[in-house]
């Protein structure tokens, strides 16, 4: 949980509990995992247990919810807070409760825009609330698309399920994703893969994505090449920065 972010498409983090399991490639270089086991714990794999958070940590929501006209004077939008860098939001191991306590403090903050991702699209409309209706407005919900073969179909479910906003993260970007219907889908964001035996994002397959956004209408967010380091390979795609945003919510 973090006020402030290194992740270039987010304002904050929130985790409702950390722990996961691998289910496809975009997972092989899991950042997450391996924070967990640099800070002493394991609470990755089907073997193990999550961590719930501090209340301290589940607390944190509600004051930037408390401070949201401070935040939209000095930045001009709402907050943005990605949940689950260290989880996934949809994994059927979700710790007893915990989601029925995310959904409620979504409901209790409804000036902050709740970014939801998940590699785990067949449980999306499973464990939505029961008054999720069309969406909430506070909540944009998102895939990752790392490759055809598992991307492909989490965007076709995605596609279908109602949201305010439904975005894509194309990162890890693992190979060409080729032609791309984007049909119901606000906002991309591609990144190429970062840190130790990283797997290189060809620059062409970015462009590719890029291009297809730009001819159906999706905004486009170009976060990073990769490398060794996040910022090793830079942050511009064919010598431009690419930073657009899905049509936001009056602040
Ligand atoms: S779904 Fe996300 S958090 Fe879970 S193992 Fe894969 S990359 Fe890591």
């Amino acid at each position: 949980m973090a006020d402030t972010t290194g992740i270039g498409w987010t304002d904050s983090t929130q985790n409702p509990w950390w722990g996961c399991s691998a289910v496809a490639p975009g997972c092989d270089h899991c950042y997450a995992e391996a924070l967990d086991r640099r800070t002493g714990g394991n609470h990755w794999g089907p073997h193990t247990r999550p961590r719930v958070m501090s209340d301290a940590n589940w607390r944190k929501p509600l004051r930037w919810e408390r401070e949201h006209a401070t935040f939209a004077a000095e930045h001009g939008r709402r907050r943005r807070v990605f949940c689950g860098s260290m989880c996934d939001w949809a994994d059927k191991n979700a710790p007893e409760g915990q989601r029925d306590r995310l959904w409620s403090l979504i409901r209790a903050t409804p000036h902050l825009d709740w970014q939801l991702l998940t590699k785990r699209a067949p449980n999306i409309v499973k464990y939505l609330p029961p008054d999720w209706g069309k969406g909430y407005d506070n909540v944009w919900l998102g895939v990752t698309v790392e490759n055809r073969k598992h991307g492909l179909p989490r965007l076709e479910r995605l596609r279908d399920i109602p949201a305010k906003v439904r975005f894509l993260s194309v990162e890890p970007l693992l190979e060409d994703l080729g032609e791309l219907d984007l049909t119901g889908i606000d906002w991309v964001i591609v990144g190429g893969e970062s840190g130790p035996g990283f797997r290189a994002m060809k620059e062409e397959w970015a462009e590719r994505v890029r291009v297809q956004c730009e001819a159906q209408g999706v905004r486009f967010f170009f976060k990073q090449h990769g490398g060794t380091r996040p910022d090793k390979g830079g942050h511009k795609l064919n010598g431009r920065e690419y930073k657009q945003w899905p049509i936001l919510l009056a602040a």
